[in-house]
């Protein structure tokens, strides 16, 4: 079988296509066939090997995926060969043909949503959900900004937003980006590269501020949000990738809250509702997940390069 391996940390390049022994399921364990994987920013942080989560090596990276189960083992439950699933992680790397999973790693993919959808669920949608409905406890009637809404978790959000009856308005750096982040929903949509921007986005509000962001680069951003936010506003800290200066005074003068989130500290009760919530968003329609980008697996490295490149406009994917 191939996979991808990286035997040293560092940059995009230690990304290697391998063939390896095929995978053989022990008791609690489910061979899963992958037909799409999702790249996600984090993965690239943990090749580098400056991240906190540090495998030992060699190892396959990747923890989102779609596929199809082909085997089920001793003592599983729920699951049958030939069952459409996404994957939220695995027991042996998703950058492979094949992947093992524990049950808890695996989800029913609604029949609308493509394998390659699918792939896009685990780290991007799940955090999206959980950033709204957990962490900033959006309301209907609230408006929100998206700030970083052309990739992965952004479009989620906006889709996520519109079904919970938000005023939205997401930001993305490129033409493309914009033009995807109004189709997938937002009421309006602004240029975080254009000086100024966010003059646009308080006039946009009538003056009345914002009542939830959900930040993609808090380290860029954050001293803004606070004072785009109206009172009893909440930041959301999706992505930050370095430290920011913020002025107090901006988040007391409005009792505003900044609110971290992290998708792997939700407790197993908040992800099942939150694969829940996804599961009827699928399989109604109202979510959509917006495909960016599609490499080989061989190409693993360029997608990498890829997720960290401005310039998004939806899910970058590797097709087995
Ligand atoms: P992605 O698909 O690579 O998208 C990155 C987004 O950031 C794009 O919309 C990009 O816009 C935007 N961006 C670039 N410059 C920006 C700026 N100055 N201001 C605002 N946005 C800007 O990544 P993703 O999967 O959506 O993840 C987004 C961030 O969240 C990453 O840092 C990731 O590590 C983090 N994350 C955290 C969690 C968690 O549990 N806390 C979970 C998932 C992801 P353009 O390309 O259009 O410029």
């Amino acid at each position: 079988m191939k996979s991808i391996r990286i035997e040293q940390f560092g940059p995009a390049s230690v990304l290697r296509a391998q063939t390896v022994p095929e995978l053989s399921v022990g008791p609690g364990e489910i061979r899963v066939g992958l037909k799409a994987i999702g790249v996600n920013p984090v993965d690239t942080y943990i090749r580098s090997g400056g991240y906190a989560v540090k495998p030992a090596l060699p190892y396959t990276p990747g923890g989102d995926g779609a596929g199809v189960v082909l085997e089920v083992g001793p003592g599983v439950s729920g699951f049958h060969p030939g069952q459409r699933v996404y994957l939220t992680g695995s027991l042996t790397g998703t950058y492979a043909e094949e992947a093992l999973c524990a049950p808890n790693h695996l989800h029913p993919l609604p029949d609308p949503v493509s394998f390659e959808q699918g792939a896009a669920l685990g780290v991007p949608y799940a955090t999206a959900f959980y950033a709204l409905y957990f962490r900033a406890r959006a309301l209907p009637g609230e408006t929100l900004l998206v700030h970083g809404a052309s990739g992965g978790v952004g479009l989620a959000a906006v889709q996520i937003g519109r079904t919970m009856g938000l005023r939205v308005f997401g930001t993305g750096g490129s033409e493309t980006g914009r033009e995807e982040i109004l189709r997938q929903g937002a009421h309006a949509a602004f240029d975080h590269t254009r000086a100024g921007y966010e003059e646009e986005i308080a006039a946009q509000t009538g003056g009345s501020g914002l009542d939830v962001i959900l930040e993609m680069l808090a380290n860029v951003n954050l001293g803004r949000d606070l004072q785009l936010l109206a009172p009893h506003g909440r930041v959301a800290v999706v992505g930050s990738r370095g430290p920011v200066e913020i002025h107090p005074r901006d988040a007391m003068t409005r009792n505003a809250d900044i609110r971290g989130v992290l998708l792997a500290g939700a407790t197993e009760k908040e992800l099942a509702s939150i694969h829940a919530g996804l599961y009827a968003g699928l399989e109604s329609g109202t979510l959509r997940p917006v495909i960016g980008r599609r490499f080989a697996l061989d190409d693993a490295a360029a997608a990498h390069d890829a997720v960290l490149a401005p310039g998004a406009h939806g899910k970058i994917i590797l097709v087995p």
